[in-house]
């Protein structure tokens, strides 16, 4: 698996969808590339869109030696306002305790909770991982790639959860560009793993994904 070449003006989009089992995930060849395809002996930029701070937990424990990450807030699925805005500040809070840099990208939530219900509508009653949390992860991506242009390469927490499809994360995610990096991070007990480390930080973690939607369950 090669993630990146030696020069920063020819970057390959990286993959770590096929992790094996050993230490922090990866093979011996895979640390070598990861080693070897720093630029300039910096580690390369990653935008990581994240959902909470429960899921990133676990995400950044895994891939934070190899990528200077900064952290995305862009979830206007998550309803109503206040666990929104819950949701966002015990993230910060996370940031801010282990040092894990904020992307500063603010939204209007009203206008683009507007948005994110054009984009699932005539999915609202799809049960969860349909249809509708297709459309509410494309929504989520697209804006993430938007925002990557300053950044080596993007992806999301997403795949964290079992009721998150990483086969159909990463190939959306690929069409829409390839600085995509893709993941599934629910791999080698990561959901578990983001459990235990919520519990270490004592981090609120909420009981429904996110849209009212979800609520009904
Ligand atoms: S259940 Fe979660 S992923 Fe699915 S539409 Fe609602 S907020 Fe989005």
């Amino acid at each position: 698996m090669t993630l990146f070449s030696g020069h920063k003006n020819d970057i390959r989009a990286g993959d770590f969808s096929d992790l094996d089992s050993t230490s922090r995930g990866r093979n011996d060849n895979d640390m070598m590339n990861i080693e070897n395809c720093k630029i300039d002996n910096l580690k390369a930029k990653l935008l990581l869109h994240s959902c909470c701070a429960p899921c990133l937990t676990a995400v950044n424990g895994k891939i934070d030696a190899d990528f200077d990450i900064s952290i995305l807030w862009y979830n206007p699925n998550i309803e109503p306002l206040e666990e929104h805005n819950k949701r966002l500040s015990v993230l910060q809070n996370f940031a801010d305790e282990t040092a894990i840099q904020l992307n500063n990208y603010k939204y209007d939530y009203r206008e683009e909770n507007d948005k994110w219900h054009e984009a699932i509508a005539g999915f609202e009653n799809e049960p969860e991982g349909g249809k509708r949390c297709e459309k509410c992860i494309e929504f989520r991506l697209q804006r993430t790639k938007e925002l990557s242009e300053k950044y080596d390469l993007f992806t999301t927490t997403l795949s964290v959860s079992p009721h998150k499809n990483a086969k159909f994360i990463n190939e959306f995610g690929k069409k829409l560009s390839p600085k995509y990096l893709k993941s599934d991070f629910k791999k080698e007990n990561g959901y578990l793993r983001s459990i235990e480390l919520s519990k270490e930080y004592e981090l609120y973690r909420q009981n429904y994904c996110g849209c009212l939607y979800s609520t009904k369950y």
